[in-house]
């Protein structure tokens, strides 16, 4: 740019610098140790791991993957970015600089809650169940007010911290309000007994198909983890809805 050379072959000019600003998310591999896995994410393993000597959650995404399965990874961490609230699991940041790329998150020492929920060894009183159901709505309202649809909100997807502090996590499947855009590929990926009739029928995800649910999840933890519609598989759980779905308006996009 400084010499106004064009650049080899395709004669082009650079004309304006792009900077490469360090962002207080951007780290890097070398600094992250890794430790024990947590569990079994979507596009890799998660991790126990230390950055700066603190304890850390550590999402890998498979060094396999194609470019579009990485941005896809990285989505969560780009919507994370922008929030803060003491029921939403934070971001410390990404690393990118190699294979495997890195999420790296405060650690949520309880892990998820649908274990916390079926593990026989470990009762919660309802005063403690009823705390983690304002947590979960207070994490939800915040992200309402984000204009953020999670659409994946279910006992799997939030943590127990200390001292039962519910946080809601798993943005893989969240979008900005505007930006969402029925995907017909996704539909397989849909979690059909969580998801509201308008949502699964018409794609009509708003913040209120997200109050649905959260039924669910309230569900899931009054009944100690049960699966929703016992002894029903999806298609059946799908089918008790519909006479709910004819009843909606058609959503015309
Ligand atoms: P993915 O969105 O890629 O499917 P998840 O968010 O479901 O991955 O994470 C998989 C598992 O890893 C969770 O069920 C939980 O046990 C563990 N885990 C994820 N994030 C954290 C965290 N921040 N702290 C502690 N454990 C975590």
């Amino acid at each position: 740019m400084s010499t106004q050379t064009p650049v080899k072959a395709s004669n082009a000019m650079i004309r304006n610098p792009i900077s490469k600003v360090k962002d207080e998310h951007d780290l890097r591999h070398k600094d992250i140790l890794l430790d024990t896995k947590l569990g079994q994410g979507h596009f890799g393993d998660v991790h126990k791991a230390t950055f700066k000597n603190k304890p850390v959650a550590v999402k890998t995404c498979k060094a396999t993957v194609d470019a579009a399965t990485r941005r896809k990874f990285l989505s969560e961490a780009y919507i994370l970015k922008n929030y803060n609230h003491p029921n939403m699991v934070k971001l410390i940041g990404v690393a990118t600089d190699r294979h495997p790329i890195y999420i790296v998150m405060e650690l949520v020492q309880g892990g998820d809650l649908l274990k916390l929920l079926r593990d026989d060894s470990k009762t919660l009183s309802v005063l403690e169940k009823i705390k983690m159901s304002e947590d979960a709505a207070s994490g939800m309202a915040y992200l309402e007010g984000k204009s953020c649809i999670h659409r994946d909100l279910a006992a799997r997807n939030c943590l127990v911290g200390t001292k039962n502090i519910l946080k809601i996590s798993d943005f893989g499947m969240s979008r900005e309000e505007e930006e969402y855009q029925i995907d017909s590929n996704n539909m397989r990926q849909i979690p059909i007994k969580w998801t509201a009739p308008e949502a699964m029928n018409y794609g009509r995800y708003t913040s209120l198909s997200d109050v649905w649910s959260y039924g669910v999840l309230l569900w899931e933890i009054f009944s100690r983890g049960s699966t929703p519609y016992p002894g029903m598989n999806n298609n059946e759980a799908r089918e008790t809805r519909a006479p709910m779905v004819q009843k909606l308006i058609p959503f015309r996009a």
